[in-house]
């Protein structure tokens, strides 16, 4: 069999065209108008198939012998039986099956990566977060949030803003013992009950949430339910989980001017992004410990998720939450299961 092949002496990186005769008894020559030469070839190794890929024997002394035209080389060698004809990795190459199972296996590392090493990763980062990041943070969402939803300063008496304000720091130093952060509240005015957490510990909470308590449980219910989401870092830990995704896209496709942007649209995302239903689900249950340790029970916090009104509070984390009427359902459920599987203390 007779192939063209490119020749390389050891000396010298020149490439000369040549002729490549391959016996059957395992001599190789290799001929050209400028020289002829006759190897065994077994003292020169041929290098492992691999795609489309030229192949190379070395000669015994250093120089390479280079074959483009694979396919009639691999079949040489099949019919001289002096190999497989095919190597694991050429054949691994060549079989759509394990390119599929490649791909499927990446989908599923992904995925996995995904869903449970993302918010991993999220989790632990958001945690470690210099407590300035936070506050920073804050400050911004607090007035994108202002701006948003119209906020004006709070019309109830100062008496009643104090009053929910001393609850309010007891529980967070009881659900978070010993915590460094600046956990305070603040009241506003607005045109709908909502009442939302902010990485530092500020949580904003309207007038017209306030009002449509029934009793003063159901609003600390809310409030326990803002600081587990405080605790739990659920907002730095969602801008992280999304930026993360927005981050790997960007990469993959390429479109680095979204990058920049990111710094800037942190607080916008913050205010936005409602949070996941994991979040949701950790607050409120999380709520329900403190309140069935208070020895409150589950059912304030069940009855205004219940009485606000889904088309009014259409914004922000209550009323992100409460916008499907079959979700509200299921976390009412949810609380009471809690309930009865984690009964209250013998007194
Ligand atoms: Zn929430």
């Amino acid at each position: 069999m007779t192939l063209s092949g490119t020749y390389y002496a050891a000396s010298s990186s020149r490439a000369l065209e040549v002729s490549v005769r391959l016996e059957a008894d395992g001599t190789l020559y290799i001929e050209s108008p400028e020289f002829n030469r006759v190897e065994l070839m077994r003292t020169c190794p041929l290098s492992d198939p691999l795609g489309r890929m030229a192949r190379h024997f070395t000669l015994p002394d250093g120089a390479r012998l280079e074959i483009t035209d694979v396919t009639a080389l691999a079949a040489w060698e099949q019919s001289c039986g002096k190999r497989t004809g095919m190597h694991f990795v050429h054949g691994l190459e060549s079989r759509w099956r394990w390119v599929g199972a490649a791909v499927l296996f990446l989908l599923v590392f992904m995925a996995v990566g995904y869903i449970w090493g993302l918010p991993f990763a999220a989790k632990r980062i958001a945690m470690r977060l210099p407590p300035k990041i936070g506050a920073v943070a804050t400050d911004q969402a607090r007035a994108i949030f202002t701006r948003l939803f119209d906020f004006e300063p709070s019309k109830l008496s100062a008496e009643r803003r104090q009053k929910i304000e001393q609850q309010f720091q007891t529980m967070a130093a009881v659900m978070e013992p010993g915590n460094q952060r600046n956990y305070r509240l603040e009241f506003f005015a607005a045109l709908f009950p909502n009442a939302f957490a902010l990485p530092d510990g500020l949580v904003c909470i309207t007038d017209e949430l306030i009002e449509e308590a029934k009793d003063d449980k159901e609003i600390y219910g809310v409030l326990a339910h803002e600081i587990v989401h405080v605790r739990e870092q659920h907002g730095l830990r969602s801008v992280l989980q999304n930026s993360a995704v927005f981050l790997i896209w960007t990469l993959m496709t390429g479109d680095i001017s979204t990058v920049a942007g990111l710094g800037s649209a942190l607080p916008a995302m913050l205010a936005e992004s409602g949070y996941s239903r994991g979040f949701e689900e950790e607050a409120d249950l999380g709520a329900a410990a403190y309140m069935i340790q208070a020895g409150w029970g589950t059912k304030p916090l069940a009855d205004i998720l219940q009485r606000i009104d889904p088309e009014h509070a259409h914004l922000g984390d209550v009323g992100e939450a409460l916008s499907t009427h079959p979700l509200t359902e299921k976390r009412v459920q949810a609380l009471t299961d809690y309930e009865k599987t984690h009964p209250a203390p013998a007194p």
